[in-house]
């Protein structure tokens, strides 16, 4: 094979979620060489290679993936880049099929060639900076990947036969990740994984979560732990008494139940009924007070009848998630609904369910902000958008939910500093505070 000369300027684009930010920052790590100078997708510098890390999730992700690889196609006819790489899950799924439609595309990858893709770019493989990041994220806060794959049988989910088995990184490994992050400056570390309840089975026989909290909230000058992607199914219950009583890991769950109907979640296979998950709700709040539970719900699953989507609605107004995101069923090549199921909802209907509920949410998400108003918190200060700081709780994860916004004529603030706010005003989405010390 024709090695390519030393690029001088590489792109990166990452499309997904905050798994797929990982795997681009150790990508960059390992390309990153004196004569390599590095650039991610915000920047509007002309590079002449760029590498896109895809997501091929469900229909949404693949349409935002293909249009980015065919607007990269573009550059590329008209020179303005001359090496186009295409890696990731929508790579990882299609591969062939893309090498067909998309022939521009110089070399495509999945997920598991971070050597080959090193390699591919003219650059050596450096063992000793496997686990390392070049920080995508700003620099107080990162995101800490625990484990790779899913073991999981849901219904709709692509992720297992994208990603494979689940295999969880060595308790110590992944300690000494984020020793490393924080002796750079990092704050707030989130725990992802595509299952973070199974953490340490595979490895270990049990669960480890537990465990690895007890280590990581140990670091000095790690402020903040945050858990996402937690599954509720056999949850490690064990975790809970130590976030109530652990300063550094925030009260926040992020745990996607997906639906509440009993048969639903039997056609899911999500392995937990109605019964668990509402007492698992109760157990957790119980435990961790004033905890702020995310989860991911998904309507339009074949088969959802207007009386199961109708137990939906009562489960939201009932339950008063603190965060709430909606997705609708897209029915997904070889997983076990497209080979069992129909798509039989109507897709205005997929998304009138979803408007309903995130509506809902709009409201109840309103009414727990107005709660705050009067109160002081811990704020992590982001960066500032026009008038405005913009910050988070340790309720709130970066991109995904709330803002503290602060005025920037009322104060000086530094990014990636705690300060103490009063909350003074609130929106559906949004915090209004000023500095209290
Ligand atoms: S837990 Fe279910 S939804 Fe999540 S990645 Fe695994 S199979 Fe997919």
């Amino acid at each position: 094979m024709k090695s390519n000369p030393k690029p001088r300027k590489i792109k990166v684009v990452t499309l997904g979620c905050p798994k797929n930010v990982v795997d681009s920052e150790n990508l960059m790590k390992q390309i990153k060489t004196r004569s390599i100078e590095l650039i991610h997708e915000t920047s509007t510098d002309p590079a002449d290679t760029v590498i896109i890390n895809t997501c091929g999730f469900i229909r949404e992700a693949k349409e935002e993936s293909i249009d980015t690889i065919l607007k990269y196609v573009e550059e590329k006819k008209s020179g303005r880049i001359r090496n186009l790489t295409v890696i990731g899950c929508l790579s990882e799924r299609y591969k062939d099929d893309l090498r067909t439609e998309i022939p521009e595309v110089d070399r495509y990858f999945g997920v598991h060639n971070l050597r080959e893709i090193v390699r591919s770019l003219g650059t050596d493989f450096k063992k000793e900076l496997v686990g390392e990041r070049h920080p995508i994220t700003p620099d107080h806060y990162a995101y800490l990947k625990i484990s790779e794959g899913c073991d999981r049988t849901c219904a709709f989910c692509t992720i297992p036969l994208i990603r494979g088995k689940h295999v969880s990184k060595p308790v110590e490994i992944v300690v000494r990740e984020a020793e490393t992050m924080v002796n750079k400056g990092v704050k707030e570390i989130m725990i992802i994984a595509q299952d973070l309840s199974s953490y340490g089975l595979d490895l270990y026989k049990k669960q480890k979560l537990k465990d690895l909290l007890m280590e990581l909230a140990n670091i000095r000058n790690l402020e903040w732990i945050r858990l996402h992607y937690a599954y509720p199914a056999r949850f490690p219950q064990d975790i809970l008494p130590l976030m109530r009583e652990k300063k550094n890991i925030c009260p926040y769950l992020d745990i996607p139940v997906q639906h509440i109907s009993e048969n639903i979640l039997r056609r899911m296979r999500r392995g937990s009924s109605q019964k668990e998950i509402l007492e698992l709700i109760t157990i957790i709040r119980d435990t961790v007070p004033n905890i702020a539970l995310r989860t991911s719900l998904m309507v339009g699953h074949p088969g959802e009848t207007e009386k199961e989507f109708e137990e939906l609605v009562n489960f939201v107004n009932k339950v008063k998630f603190d965060r709430l995101g909606v997705f609708t069923y897209s029915h997904e090549e070889d997983t076990y609904g497209y080979s069992h199921y129909r798509d039989d909802i109507p897709e205005e209907v997929k998304t009138a369910r979803k408007d309903r509920l995130m509506e809902i949410q709009q409201q109840i998400s309103m009414d727990l902000n107005n709660n705050k108003i009067g109160k002081s918190f811990k704020v992590i200060v982001d960066g500032w958008e026009g008038d405005y700081y913009t910050g988070r709780t340790a309720f709130d994860s970066p991109e995904i939910d709330n803002e503290v916004l602060i005025k920037r004529e009322s104060t000086e603030l530094r990014t990636g500093e705690f300060y103490r706010v009063k909350i003074t005003g609130a929106d559906a989405f949004d915090l209004y505070g000023e500095r209290c010390e």
